[in-house]
């Protein structure tokens, strides 16, 4: 744990019930110890599973046909207090509860086998204008300074915008984001992880996984902060 004057003058206040922080963080004890953890999930692309489940475990979707990707994090379910902190971020640009967001998924990476580099899902240019703001790119650059990993916000692209993936089933999911990501490289790392805010379907997650792999990347993780009950 490391103090520094900002520590002195600013002490950690928790930013979700205003008591004071833990240790350097701006979360209490009690508000981290309560977050609602994705414990029990497929060990390929986090989807929650029963409560009853074993370690370990794939969901009938990755047991069918293996995923692109070598694995998604998502240590948290998309549940109060997360969603909210998550729209705080998203919406209201709050830029403490990004760093916060991305120092408690810091704490979920180990230390082996860590990627040559990080990089935020993109968005769409028009979208990025539209908001202003790429949520996901200020996580993985906060992660990325906790971490001592290198990251980059433009070496993979959104080419092609999408209709949002909400309304649509599975199989159109699919459909909606073929080719629309491009990942521009000359030096290609063999070990790279994508960063996301929440994984809804691992759609996304695998459809980026394609186009890093098919310019040479051989290992793809998705960090995610959160994860919905939903399937692929
Ligand atoms: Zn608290
Ligand atoms: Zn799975």
């Amino acid at each position: 744990m490391v103090y520094n004057w900002q520590h002195l003058f600013f002490p950690p206040k928790c930013l979700i019930c205003g008591g004071p922080g833990h240790e350097t963080l701006d979360i209490c004890h009690q508000c981290r110890a309560d977050l609602p953890r994705n414990w029990h999930s497929c060990c390929r692309c986090a989807l929650p599973l029963a409560t009853d489940a074993a370690t370990g475990l794939l969901c009938g979707s990755c047991a069918r046909t293996p995923p692109p990707f070598s694995r998604i994090i998502a240590p948290w379910l998309y549940q109060s207090p997360i969603d909210d902190l998550i729209q705080r971020l998203k919406f209201q640009q709050q830029l403490p509860v990004g760093r916060l967001l991305a120092q408690l998924l810091a704490r979920e990476i180990t230390r082996q086998d860590r990627p040559a580099l990080l990089m935020p899902i993109p968005l769409h240019n028009r979208q990025l204008k539209s908001r202003g703001f790429n949520h996901s790119g200020e996580v993985t650059r906060m992660l990325a300074k906790e971490l001592g990993i290198p990251w980059s916000p433009w070496l993979l692209r959104k080419v092609r915008e999408t209709p949002a993936q909400h309304n649509l089933g599975g199989k159109e999911r699919k459909k909606n984001l073929r080719r629309c990501f491009r990942f521009d490289s000359r030096q290609c790392p063999q070990h790279v992880a994508l960063v996301d805010d929440v994984v809804t379907t691992a759609a996304t997650a695998a459809e980026t996984a394609r186009a890093l792999k098919a310019a040479g990347v051989k290992k793809v993780e998705i960090w995610a902060l959160a994860r919905t009950p939903a399937d692929r």
